[in-house]
């Protein structure tokens, strides 16, 4: 257990398990982020993803108690904090689940007095900074933190249904509209009055001064299909507590971005584009981008033009576009992955060993989108110069039909520059294009391809692909 005032992240990962491990929990390790079994789900968001077979019953694993620190993306699909990342301090696209999980055993006393003692009793946050949320008619849950933990009532917030507000919190958690369904409670902590945000279920609840660090989820019910809640027969805990913003905590800082790790990652993109300035925005998003790229490139993705490819694609372009506005206009971003290695090899030893492999991927995309980036960057300032409010769907179309930038990179330009994108007269101008490439294959006049794909076809044939097909990956244009 650490014993020094600022633990390293290495040693939080490794307090975690250790605290799990001495209370019998077997230690698991992380899920790829491509979901194994589960063609509905873009990428694992949560820890929970992997064990999703055991809450169904339809799978089991031999324990009933586990714990791990799962990888985790939320950059497309149902939960994307892409659009956060460097605006906020608590939001990454890649970030590490801590998690605990109960299948059938321990329930919520030990969940709640077990985070409790984590947290107040190892790492000795102060209990006066701590405020915990309860679904509103979890009484159960609310008597546990009330009267076993000691939490005055005027720190735990009954919070109710979220009604589809974005940031609204909710504390009821289902895995589909039918199935295994619960009340959660979640632990936040407030890092102080200086820093603008309410409470949990206040109006302004999406400020970084209260920041949610773990999130107890109580699977209790069974949903029919008419809506109707049975009671499980053995009610299963799911956990999730996020590595960067504990960490933050540990180390006495307010931002996730401020900790070792994303430090040591920062000042190697700094050394890289040539920055002084290390509170600069581009940093936070080039190191975040980092090592969303290098994990979903280990696991199997590679960049194209769809599905998780194009995730993929469209998080690098983001990065070489901050690069580009610091000034580094030459392939740099495959070079941050040897600090990645750094300082992440010894929990992810498959980073070591794909190194070469993910620098190469990186470098073949930098190339591709090198030649691109500067001409699109111009007509985008002149575009956004003749804008009123919002880019026209057409200009967006053409920014991404020759200059290859997807639509989320244009409209992350734009919001710089306070304007929007219009999305709809986007995908009318896209939708216009498969019409005419539909007519087109209709008539005889064969396949149309979007003009940046095909102006690049001989590119991706040359043999710096040779390598990475070596490596049994599937190479796509
Ligand atoms: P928030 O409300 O802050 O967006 P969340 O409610 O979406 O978080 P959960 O789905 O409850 O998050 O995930 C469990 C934990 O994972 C959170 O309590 C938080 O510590 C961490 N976490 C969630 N999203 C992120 C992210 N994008 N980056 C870093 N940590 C995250
Ligand atoms: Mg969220
Ligand atoms: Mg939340
Ligand atoms: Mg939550």
């Amino acid at each position: 257990m650490s014993t020094s005032a600022h633990p390293s992240t290495q040693q939080i990962r490794s307090d975690f398990l250790e605290f799990f491990r001495e209370k019998q929990h077997t230690i698991v390790p992380s899920a790829p982020l491509v979901p194994a079994n589960d063609p509905t789900l873009l990428f694992t968001n949560s820890g929970m993803v992997q064990f999703k077979n055991v809450f169904l019953g339809s799978e089991k694993p031999g324990y009933v108690r586990a714990a791990d620190v799962q990888r985790c993306l939320r950059a497309g699909g149902k939960h994307n904090d892409l659009d956060q990342v460097g605006y906020t301090a608590r939001h990454h696209t890649f970030f590490e689940m801590l998690g605990n999980w109960s299948f059938g055993d321990y329930f919520k006393v030990e969940a709640i007095e077990w985070a409790w003692e984590l947290l107040t009793g190892v790492w000795k946050l102060d209990p006066q900074r701590l405020l915990v949320t309860v679904y509103h008619t979890d009484d159960e849950a609310h008597a546990i933190w009330k009267d076993r933990i000691g939490v005055p009532e005027d720190r735990i917030v009954r919070i109710g249904d979220n009604k589809g507000a974005p940031f609204a919190s909710d504390n009821f958690w289902q895995m589909a509209d039918t199935g295994p369904c619960g009340p959660s409670t979640e632990i936040f902590y407030d890092h102080g009055p200086d820093i603008p945000g309410g409470p949990p279920g206040s109006p302004d609840e999406d400020g970084d001064r209260f920041i949610e660090i773990w999130n107890l989820v109580f699977m209790q019910f069974d949903r029919q299909p008419d809506g109707t809640l049975l009671p499980l027969p053995a009610p299963c805990v799911d956990t999730g507590m996020g590595l960067e913003r504990v960490a933050a905590i540990l180390q006495g800082k307010h931002g996730n971005y401020e900790i070792d790790l994303f430090q040591f990652l920062i000042a190697e993109a700094a050394r890289l584009t040539g920055t002084s300035d290390l509170s600069n925005k581009s940093l936070r998003v080039i190191a975040d981008h980092i090592r969303a790229c290098a994990f979903l490139i280990i696991d199997g993705v590679l960049p194209s033009n769809e599905g998780r490819g194009y995730v993929l694609r469209r998080i690098i372009r983001r990065a070489l576009r901050h690069g580009w506005m610091l000034g580094q206009k030459q392939p740099f971003f495959h070079h941050m992955t040897g600090s990645l290695v750094q300082a992440m090899g010894e929990a992810y030893p498959e980073l070591a060993g794909k190194q070469d492999f993910i620098e190469r991927a990186l470098r073949a995309e930098e190339e591709r989108f090198a030649e691109t980036l500067d001409a699109g960057m111009r007509m985008f300032d002149e575009v956004a110069a003749r804008s009123r409010g919002a880019i026209a769907g057409e200009e967006a179309f053409r920014l991404y039909d020759t200059y290859g930038f997807p639509v989320d990179l244009t409209a992350d330009i734009a919001r710089e520059r306070g304007l929007d994108v219009d999305m709809a007269g986007f995908e009318a101008a896209m939708e216009a294009q498969r019409e005419a490439a539909r007519a087109a294959g209709k008539f005889g006049g064969g396949i149309s391809l979007p003009a940046e794909l095909a102006a690049q076809l001989p590119a991706t044939r040359f043999l710096g692909y040779t390598g990475l097909a070596a490596d049994g990956l599937q190479v796509l244009a």
